[in-house]
């Protein structure tokens, strides 16, 4: 193997990832076990390359003046377009109508544009052209930077990409040929780029390995708490049970049902296939979205099981054991994650989780989108058996609650505990495609941090509200209740609203009802909005769901503080996500990123922070 062919510090020309497109870039480092370099565009925006995706300066020009053969506005204008991973799908190209309508929104597009992209002066272009609709005939080739990889490398393969993640009928597929070729540059480019992570989170290998320790322990130490008669923070520590008494065979059985009659929910051929966002590979998989029927089949069959008055609250009654059963088959199933991820390809392993060291790896998860088969892991977990779990174990405690204390209906602080949670499970069922785009799908691999937090942490920690009221009731007048709903219907209002703009936005930004909003165009193709909600505040969605979080604990009372863990939980939680979704947005971003945090100072809580 050759050593290292340009320097650090050496201005080139380096392909934009995905695209036949090539930039000039610096070379700021050189990795010498993955044998990529890391460069940066003049955007500010840092990406690893291969070698072969990186040229001389030098072979560009001359190969420029060799270019003026053969339509090269039209081939240019083609290539262009393949860039973008943010593309709206092919179906959805717009008539000439509605490029007119487009191109009259240009002007929407904030002037930062330009200050954002001083030397990438095409992407943007190009991307506001994406943005604004324009038709393929106002576009030109100018004498940018850009040079076409086809005059370079005539013999690039050109063979038609299988269409079998396209969902477009036949007759869009004819009239959008030109574009389809162009999926075999991106398919083939992406091929490969990947690197190692440098930026480790968590406190790097100690931290993470201290939190494989500290999240069970936690959790533990929560369950007792609650369980004491006076749970506040003088009576802590809580006695520890007999380790024995933690363990029960039977509990475990009733769990595994659980988990795989989730499984087979998720199995089942009802609701929608729907394909997520881009792989690095270029790459996208396709999701089953039948949550909502998972939950309902479930409801189904609870509800059959209290017909035939089966005792629910036996959950509450061995409530520590299914925590231990759920975090011993979490740990499981970490281990077999991680050990499968060996295997895994290089491109199929988290941009987060590719340190190379093992413990961290492990916990932040290897391989980004673990399968067997068209079975997603991750994708599974996340939504169905932690979260559905986490809404029959209220309902435990909803009717523990009445069983324990001789009542005939549950107190309101349960019924607004239950129903609070209630709407923010189905919400997230109802509205499963938007987990597509969040972090947790699109960067973090799938380790013990995710099987953890899914499988154990939701249901058993999200849950310590209701646990808590079953101990320790609290009577809530009407007025109070009118009052806490207010405010967890606001929180819902923000968060829903948030998030449903974006994930429009991202899924098809030229969308007319989202026209309305503007945007700071980046040199990635995606936009950032910078009015609606996230002109607001950069993480509306947070303050939304720190509101809830807030409603959720305030039927409790007053008395002791352990029911007011989550709220505090997830304050630190979501401001620690915000710092990591800064820091990749910086790195995805980089200028135009800037510039959006001047025009939007605050990260989730207006005029504070
Ligand atoms: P977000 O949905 O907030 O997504 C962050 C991403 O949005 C960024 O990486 C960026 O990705 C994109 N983005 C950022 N700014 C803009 C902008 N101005 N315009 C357009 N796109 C932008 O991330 P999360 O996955 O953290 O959260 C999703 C939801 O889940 C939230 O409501 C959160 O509160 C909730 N949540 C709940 C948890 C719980 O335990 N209950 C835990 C964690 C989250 P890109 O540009 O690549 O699209």
């Amino acid at each position: 193997m050759p050593s290292r062919k340009f320097a650090d510090g050496e201005v080139v020309m380096g392909r934009w990832p995905g695209s036949v497109l090539y930039y000039e870039v610096e070379v700021t480092h050189y990795d010498d076990v993955s044998h990529l370099y890391t460069v940066k565009y003049k955007d500010g925006t840092e990406l690893a390359l291969k070698e072969s995706d990186i040229r001389s300066q030098s072979s560009f020009k001359h190969r420029k003046n060799q270019s003026s053969s053969s339509s090269p506005s039209r081939k240019s204008r083609s290539r262009s377009r393949s860039r973008s991973p943010g593309r709206p799908a092919k179906g959805r190209r717009r008539s000439s109508s509605q490029s007119r309508e487009h191109k009259d929104d240009k002007k929407k597009i904030i002037p930062e544009t330009t200050l954002a992209l001083p030397v990438l002066v095409k992407p943007s272009e190009n991307n506001t052209r994406r943005y604004n609709g324009e038709p393929d005939s106002t576009e030109r080739n100018d004498k940018s930077c850009i040079i076409l990889e086809q005059k370079l490398k005539p013999d690039l393969e050109k063979e038609r990409v299988p269409e079998q993640y396209s969902l477009r009928s036949r007759k869009e597929e004819k009239k959008e040929e030109i574009y389809s070729e162009k999926k075999v540059f991106e398919t083939k480019t992406f091929e490969k780029v990947s690197a190692k992570t440098k930026d480790l989170e968590f406190g790097g290998r100690i931290g993470t390995f201290l939190l494989i320790f500290f999240l069970p322990t936690t959790v533990l130490y929560l369950l007792l708490m609650c369980k004491q008669d006076d749970p506040s923070l003088m009576n802590f520590p809580p006695p520890l049970p007999a380790l024995e008494s933690l363990w029960e065979s039977r509990v475990f059985g009733l769990y595994l049902l659980w988990f795989f009659l989730q499984a087979l929910f998720y199995l089942l051929p009802i609701g929608k296939v729907v394909e997520g966002l881009p792989l690095s590979n270029g790459r996208k998989l396709q999701y089953r979205i039948n949550g909502i029927y998972a939950f309902i089949l479930t409801a189904a069959a609870i509800g059959t099981l209290l017909y035939f008055q089966f005792e629910l609250h036996y959950l509450y009654d061995h409530f520590m054991q299914f925590a231990v059963s759920a975090a011993a088959f979490s740990m499981a199933l970490s281990i077999y994650l991680y050990i499968r991820s060996l295997k895994a390809p290089e491109e199929e392993l988290a941009p987060g989780g590719n340190s190379g060291y093992f413990i961290y790896d492990f916990f932040t998860g290897h391989e980004l989108n673990p399968r067997m088969g068209s079975f997603d892991l991750k994708y599974f977990c996340e939504l169905r058996p932690g979260l559905i779990g986490w809404v029959v174990i209220n309902l435990a405690m909803l009717l523990a609650e009445m069983k324990i204390h001789n009542q005939s209906m549950p107190s309101l602080s349960m019924i607004l505990v239950n129903s609070f949670q209630l709407l923010y499970v189905v919400d997230a069922l109802w509205n499963e495609e938007a987990i597509l785009t969040t972090m947790d799908i699109t960067h973090d691999g799938f380790g013990f941090m995710l099987a953890f937090g899914d499988l154990v942490w939701v249901p058993f920690v999200y849950s310590l509200q209701a646990y808590y009221l079953v101990g320790h009731p609290n009577a809530i007048s009407w007025p109070v209740a009118a009052a806490i709903t207010t405010l967890n219907c606001i929180g819902y209002y923000i968060f829903r609203s948030a998030n449903s703009q974006k994930n429009n936005f991202r899924r098809n930004p030229s969308d007319p009802k989202l026209a309305y909003l503007k945007f700071i165009p980046t040199a990635t193709g995606k936009g950032l909005l910078v009015t609606g909600w996230w002109g607001f505040v950069r993480h509306p969605n947070y303050l939304g769901d720190i509101i809830m979080a807030l409603a959720w604990s305030l039927p409790c009372g007053f008395n002791n503080i352990l029911p007011y863990f989550y709220v505090i939980y997830f304050i630190c939680l979501l401001v620690h996500r915000e710092a990591r979704d800064e820091h990749h947005c910086k790195q995805k971003y980089g200028l135009a990123w800037e510039r959006y945090c001047q025009r939007v100072p605050y990260r989730i809580f207006p005029y504070i922070y």
